[in-house]
């Protein structure tokens, strides 16, 4: 999608703090950081959100999962523990259009968010 931010950083048109890269999805840190270690992981085929996930596009989301261990282990906090959020459309917290999820640790998450 030509107007979408997170393709854009796919398309490198954007720069990003990329950790981690394959011919699937992208691993970033995000601009904001809600906490000590803070990524975004999407899929580089642009899905809209949640919503948008089909049997077929859903390899890449359980594809994008097999990679958590191996994200949160580069960023160490894989031994402590950490949280994995998608925010779906409006309601949901949702800023950017284009599915991600938020790998965020390296301290204490709370419980219900806000
Ligand atoms: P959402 O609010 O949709 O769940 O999450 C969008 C996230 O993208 C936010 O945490 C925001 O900080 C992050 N973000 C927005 N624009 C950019 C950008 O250009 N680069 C990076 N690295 N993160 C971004
Ligand atoms: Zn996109």
């Amino acid at each position: 999608m030509s107007d979408c931010i997170f393709c854009k950083i796919i398309s490198k048109e954007i720069p990003a703090n990329v950790i981690y890269e394959d011919e699937k999805i992208l691993a970033f840190h995000d601009l904001s950081p809600v906490a000590p270690q803070h990524v975004l992981i999407i899929p580089k085929v642009h899905i809209d959100n949640m919503n948008g996930i089909t049997e077929e596009s859903g390899e890449v989301v359980a594809h994008i999962f097999t990679k958590v261990k191996e994200i949160s282990k580069q960023l160490g906090i894989n031994d402590s523990g950490y949280r994995i959020v998608s925010n779906c459309g409006v309601e949901g917290g949702q800023t950017v259009g284009h599915l991600h999820f938020h790998l965020a640790g390296g301290r204490q998450m709370q419980w219900p968010p806000g």
